[in-house]
């Protein structure tokens, strides 16, 4: 049988993360004590891959949030020449979709609409306490305890968890800063997303309704300052040079934010009954759209190992390293996949360059490749 301890999980950030986390442990029966730094709500687009989509649906989130999603049917790969192309279809892999864009606030409705009204998220501050016990994790707040049979960290990249239990983290800066905005386009082929691999920056352009594309424009410290000092307009002449051939009367038509990009490599994802999950155990490149989708694959392979039932105490150091094992492949290879693509990309040399080009002629003519890249992105 299985005790109130063993029963009771702490979570420490209230992202998508850590919120659909939530919705998932108490779907298995889990007693969840929920706690967040600031209650904002973030206002993001998110590129999410046919297989996260299928596990939102799994979690029967209202329908309404499904419809609000837009399907990206092909995607269009540039390189800095803008000449050589690689286009990848879903109908080559005979899928509706290559991924859907979803609306973060779109997303955070529905999950709170599914959430049990009596759902309590607590604040909490930055002088909390972890005390790992043989049987039980303690959080230590200022006026209070908590005693639960593991702690989940969800608190982002620069997880305060993670310090506080001393896991080394390895920081790796791209010297790029990530512009995001939304853009008012006319013409454009609907469903198309274009992502294009410059000598200074790598520009996404996601369709997120009619008329209206997603821009991520990961820039070099250089290039950043360069637009930094840039009003809209001045923007949108610069985005006229690349994408003009492919986009008219182009206006932006949203706040801009900025991300200054890293990736985290940690030297381990739990310690003593606390577990990391989400960008708190890897932070990627945003280039391949997959950080949110990684931190899904953590919830579901997390999912998966508790309905085995092999274990009644899902903070033992068994249940974890199996866990930790089930995630160690997908997580390496979208960390090295993103910082490979960044190396050649931004590669400087014409040799370099040269070979890209002819790659990517190559990759585009053959079908097979085509679908093995597919494969991969919509995993
Ligand atoms: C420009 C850009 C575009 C992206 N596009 C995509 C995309 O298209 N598709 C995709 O899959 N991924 C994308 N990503 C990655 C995605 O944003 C992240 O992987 C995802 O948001 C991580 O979610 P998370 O809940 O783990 O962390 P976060 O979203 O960082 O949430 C962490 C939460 O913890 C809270 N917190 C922090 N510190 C504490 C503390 N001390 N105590 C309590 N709470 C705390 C924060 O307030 C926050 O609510 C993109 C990233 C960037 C930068």
């Amino acid at each position: 049988m299985v005790s109130d301890i063993q029963n009771k999980v702490v979570i420490i950030g209230g992202g998508l993360i850590g919120k659909l986390l939530h919705l998932m442990l108490i779907s298995r029966g889990f007693d969840i004590s929920h706690f967040e730094k600031v209650f904002k709500e973030k206002n993001r687009t998110f590129a999410l891959s046919p297989s996260s989509v299928d596990w939102l649906r799994s979690l029967e989130l209202p329908s309404l949030f499904f419809d609000s999603l837009t399907e990206v049917k092909s995607m269009k790969i540039f390189d800095s020449t803008i000449s050589n192309s690689i286009t990848l279809n879903a109908e080559d892999v005979t899928k509706p979709a290559l991924a859907y864009m979803a609306n973060e606030k779109d997303l955070n409705e529905a999950i709170k609409k599914k959430l049990n009204k009596k759902t309590n998220f607590k604040k909490i501050l930055s002088d909390f306490v972890i005390q790992g016990e043989q049987d039980h994790v303690r959080l230590k707040l200022s006026n209070e305890q908590h005693k639960a049979s593991i702690i989940i960290a969800c608190d982002g990249s620069k997880s305060l968890v993670r310090k506080k239990i001393s896991i080394k983290s390895s920081e790796h800066d791209f010297n790029q800063t990530a512009l995001s905005f939304e853009l008012k386009v006319k013409a454009g082929k609907q469903n198309e997303a274009k992502q294009f691999f410059l000598k200074d920056s790598i520009l996404a352009i996601l369709p997120i309704k009619k008329g209206i594309v997603s821009i991520v424009w990961s820039c070099s410290s250089q290039f950043f300052e360069k637009l930094n000092n840039y009003d809209d307009e001045a923007i949108e002449n610069e985005l006229n040079l690349i994408i003009g051939k492919f986009y008219k009367e182009i206006k932006i038509v949203s706040k801009k934010e900025c991300f200054p990009l890293f990736m985290n490599r940690v030297e381990g994802i739990f310690k003593d009954r606390v577990l990391l999950v989400g960008d708190a155990a890897h932070s990627i490149h945003p280039m391949a759209g997959q950080g949110l989708n990684l931190g899904i694959r953590d919830i579901i392979d997390l999912e998966r190992i508790i309905d085995k039932r092999d274990y009644m105490d899902i903070g033992l150091k068994g249940f974890l390293r199996k866990y930790e094992r089930a995630r160690k492949e997908d997580v390496v290879q979208m960390g090295f996949l993103t910082l490979g693509l960044n190396w050649i990309f931004s590669n400087k040399s014409s040799i370099v360059s040269s070979i890209i080009g002819r790659g990517m002629g190559m990759v585009d003519k053959s079908k097979f490749l085509k679908q093995q890249l597919i494969k991969k992105a919509i995993s």
